[in-house]
């Protein structure tokens, strides 16, 4: 199957040719583990990991990495205010290091939460300090660096096509006030590799380097740890769209500047989850979690059900009644699979237009159709079942779970679905339905299909 995706720096659906056949090297840009993370950072990581469920239901290999940012994300991405980390330490009264693991706890539970598998490496920025100076001896040996009163910084200037992948217009921005911000910037897209530690406070986090002591940049991380577990070029990297115009070029200049080579072959980009019209996002305080969603009774399930039914190229408005909406028609898929008999061959052809929207760059929307035509289909009850389950090895909505909760009925039930079962063939339709109505005493509900009587728990 000819697998399409869009590609944000060629600005085309291209055919996806793996480095290595059957392998895919996939890299994630992962959280910054300052705070809890939103369901608008859920809808980055449910994307990439339908996206990597797919390529496995194709029997592809997936190394895919995600790094961990516990240093060196500023306030503001373009290199100004404070560490993140080092704010939410004084707001905490913890080290930024008990900071960093809180949160990323935090974030393993959402994740499992949702249903996505655990990256093969989490890698985070502390780990690999060694790996980000050795690189960056590298650019500064190429000529790519230049030292201001705060850190080390890298010239853009000398890049080829920076920023090509977020269109960037450099030129204008030159003349933009981010250059006012630090007057010792040669150029406004020049950012910090590696930043110097304040000469009047001591950080939790910094470490010798042959610049002074201080902490990696946040571009810094991902550019290392990408090449240390990927290789110089990789297939697929991922993230969300905000990163195309200022981390991502930074990441591919740095990794350019090293290796002279591309640092991956296609990037891909989820839209934003907003929130009355702007990006949902923390410094905006407008911040919803999937615990809030669960103490508002939704199910996490829920949530990722939502976020498939956008196409991940466009934006989703945050609204609680479309959640609850979503949240009723999962249930519902739910529902109708609990009455299907053992699971058995058959729909093919919906499985195969299913793979066909999912290899058309990930149309998820066009997926959850051919769900709704399976449940709809004519066809024998297992073979509905197998496909759903097939399916859903890359939606993620553990159907299998669900079905099997279901008919998993209590001992008392048996007796009554045998008597009720003996009424319907002696057409003893007034008994059948009293003992329908008494099996709702038990929150179990019978329908009579046309492969006999069916029951399964109602919730
Ligand atoms: P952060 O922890 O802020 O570095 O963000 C983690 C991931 O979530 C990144 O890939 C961001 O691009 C993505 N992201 C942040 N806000 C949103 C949003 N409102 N909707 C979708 N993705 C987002
Ligand atoms: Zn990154």
């Amino acid at each position: 199957m000819t697998i399409k995706l869009y590609n944000t720096l060629t600005r085309k659906k291209t055919e996806f040719v793996p480095i290595v056949p059957g392998h895919v090297g996939l890299y994630t840009c992962g959280p910054t583990v300052y705070d809890y993370q939103h369901i608008g950072n859920m809808r980055a990581y449910i994307t990439w990991d339908i996206l990597k469920r797919f390529f496995l239901s194709q029997r592809f290999d997936v190394t895919h990495v995600m790094n961990v940012t516990d240093v060196g994300h500023l306030t503001s991405d373009a290199d100004e205010g404070e560490d993140k980390l080092e704010l939410a330490k004084k707001r905490e009264r913890l080290s930024a290091w008990d900071v960093a693991s809180k949160y990323f706890d935090y974030f393993r539970e959402d994740l499992e939460r949702v249903n996505i598998l655990p990256p093969t490496f989490y890698a985070k920025a502390t780990d690999f300090i060694d790996d980000q100076i050795a690189f960056t001896k590298r650019m500064e040996e190429r000529g790519f660096l230049y030292r201001t009163s705060d850190g080390m910084y890298f010239d853009t200037s000398k890049v080829p096509n920076y920023g090509k992948i977020g269109s960037l217009d450099v030129k204008g921005l030159m003349a933009g006030k981010r250059v006012a911000l630090n007057p010792e910037k040669k150029n406004a897209t020049d950012f910090a590799v590696w930043k110097f530690s304040p000469k009047d406070s001591k950080r939790d986090m910094e470490w010798d380097s042959p610049w002074g002591k201080g902490f990696p940049g946040w571009h810094l991380e991902c550019s290392v740890i990408s090449r240390k577990f990927l290789g110089d070029t990789f297939d697929i990297h991922t993230g969300g769209i905000d990163h195309a115009t200022v981390h991502h070029p930074n990441e591919m200049a740095q990794t350019w500047a090293v290796t002279n080579k591309e640092q991956a072959r296609f990037w891909l980009h989820n839209n934003f989850i907003n929130f009355k019209d702007k990006k949902m996002s923390k410094s905006a305080g407008t911040f919803v979690r999937l615990v809030d969603m669960i103490t508002g009774g939704v199910g996490p399930l829920s949530y990722r059900y939502f976020v498939m039914q956008t196409h991940y190229r466009k934006e989703i408005a945050y609204s609680w009644e479309a959640i609850r909406a979503a949240d009723q028609g999962l249930k519902n898929i739910y529902r109708e699979l609990s009455f299907y008999g053992m699971p058995d061959n058959g729909c093919e052809d919906l499985l195969q237009k299913f793979n066909e929207a999912l290899a058309d760059d990930l149309n998820t929307a066009k997926a959850l159709d051919l769900v709704q035509k399976v449940i709809g289909s004519k066809s024998p009850s297992g073979g509905k079942l197998r496909t759903l389950f097939m399916m859903d090895e890359v939606l993620g909505l553990r159907f299998r779970d669900e079905w099997e909760r279901r008919r998993n009925l209590p001992h008392i039930s048996m007796a009554l679905l045998e008597e009720r079962e003996k009424a319907r063939k002696n057409r003893d339709w007034a008994r059948a339905d009293a003992i329908r109505k008494k099996l709702l005493d038990y929150r179990i509900e019978v329908k009579d299909t046309n492969e006999g009587q069916q029951a399964a728990l109602t919730e």
